[in-house]
């Protein structure tokens, strides 16, 4: 029945979003929420111990590390996220769960967690060393619970656990996700709630399905299904309301980038990194770091792929077909330009990314734009695009290269 060796994975899908490069992969998720991609795209697999046995005793070993990505950022202690696509505290992982942890902390990997709660959440959680931990909250309606998400913990049980891990001091990120405003009596109240418990940072995300996620959909619900389809969703007016919402009243909104937190002492994560003794890029903070650096400088900052990769450095100093997949999300645009998902090395994929007119990657944001010459485009020796950030004339295609200064560099908060 079981078909994958689950695995210590890199955390490709959401590199340059969290600061958490790696990820498990746990059994299926048995909360089996009716809207979850993981199980929608049928996985079946069963953790085993003794593999991912192996793969941690590539920790503090002779080994050569070589090509492997997983093995190079789990030898350089970099964290594991439990789980992105199960939840560890669903009654399916729970023991499973528990004794991979005991692994984790023979060799001293450090953890980060998405979780909905569950039996063991608190008590576990609790005994952590301070870390990030993503809480999904996604309806106030019973009705709704009962019919999407009806083993799932119910939300006052997720609040109790949410509150208790920030009075504790963990970075503690509420994730409306997915957000349906139709799924809330009362979003707003929520929100002050939330504020109120001292909840600083919030992820929101539109609910979305693919073709063959539709296809695996448990029940039919004409109404739900089309909306989950929709790339542009027609209630986007009131997910935005919520996003403007809560950014008044305080909060870290992700995703909300460019220079929208210019005026705040610090980028989405700097709480986190305060914490722990890793960093990952994100852009987050590269943006937060050019908006800070045009308003020290005066001028809109300019930024090649080149800069870009020694100011992310990972210590990626090897080549790997698997760079690749870190362009898989854009595979579609990456392929339309006719340069498809391909990438040998780190800054390869940096290069990629930076080709925002072919696509909404990473590096691109209202106030990003094309450094220009004479109104003719700037590239590097590799032929990637030279880019621009500017928080004062956002949505513009095109920026001058007299207008603009250089990226100063490397600001990040390890070296501080
Ligand atoms: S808790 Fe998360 S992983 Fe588990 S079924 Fe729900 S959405 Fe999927």
């Amino acid at each position: 029945m079981y078909r994958n060796k689950i695995l210590f994975d890199p955390l490709y899908w959401q590199y340059l979003f969290v600061p958490w490069p790696l990820y498990l992969d746990l059994n299926p998720c048995a909360y089996a929420c009716a809207y979850c991609w993981s199980n929608l795209d049928g996985k079946k697999q069963e953790l085993d111990l003794q593999v991912l046995k192996k793969q941690l005793d590539f920790i503090g070993s002779d080994w050569e590390i070589g090509e492997g990505i997983a093995a190079f950022l789990l030898e350089k202690k970099y964290p594991v996220c439990f789980s992105p696509t199960s939840d560890p505290f669903a009654p399916s992982n729970e023991e499973a769960f528990l004794r991979v942890l005991e692994l984790l902390e023979e060799v001293n990997l450090p953890r980060t967690y998405e979780t909905r709660g569950g039996r063991l959440a608190a008590q576990t959680l609790l005994a952590e060393p301070l870390t990030a931990i993503s809480i999904a909250l996604t309806t106030d309606r019973p009705d709704i619970a009962q019919k999407y998400e009806p083993k799932a913990p119910c939300l006052e049980e997720r609040l109790e656990l949410a509150q208790a891990l920030k009075r504790q001091g963990h970075f503690v990120e509420i994730g409306l996700n997915p957000l349906v405003p139709a799924w809330w009596r009362d979003i707003n109240g929520l929100l002050e709630r939330l504020s109120k418990m001292g909840l600083t940072h919030l992820l929101i995300q539109d609910l979305n399905l693919n073709l063959r996620q539709r296809q695996a959909f448990p029940f039919q619900d004409d109404e739900f299904l089309t909306y989950a389809m929709k790339q542009s969703k027609p209630d986007w007016q009131e997910i935005w309301a919520v996003k403007e919402r809560a950014w008044k009243l305080g909060f870290y909104v992700d995703p909300l980038y460019g220079s929208n937190y210019a005026q705040w002492p610090d980028h989405y994560f700097g709480e986190y990194f305060r914490m722990v003794d890793t960093w990952v890029p994100t852009m987050q903070e590269f943006f937060f770091l050019l908006a800070r650096q045009q308003k020290e400088l005066g001028k809109p900052i300019y930024y090649s792929a080149a800069d870009f990769t020694a100011w992310a450095d990972l210590g990626f100093d090897f080549n790997s077909p698997s760079f690749g997949n870190y362009l898989g999300g854009w595979s579609r645009e990456l392929g339309r330009s006719g340069k498809g998902i391909w990438a040998q090395t780190f800054s390869e994929v940096h290069r990629q990314l930076f080709a925002i007119y072919n696509s909404k990657t990473p590096f691109w944001a209202e106030e990003t734009s094309l450094l220009c010459q004479a109104s003719a485009p700037l590239f590097d020796d590799q032929g990637a695009p030279i880019l621009c950030f500017d928080c004062l004339a956002p949505r513009r295609d095109f920026t001058e290269l007299d207008e603009a200064t250089p990226f100063r560099g490397r600001e990040n908060p390890m070296e501080e």
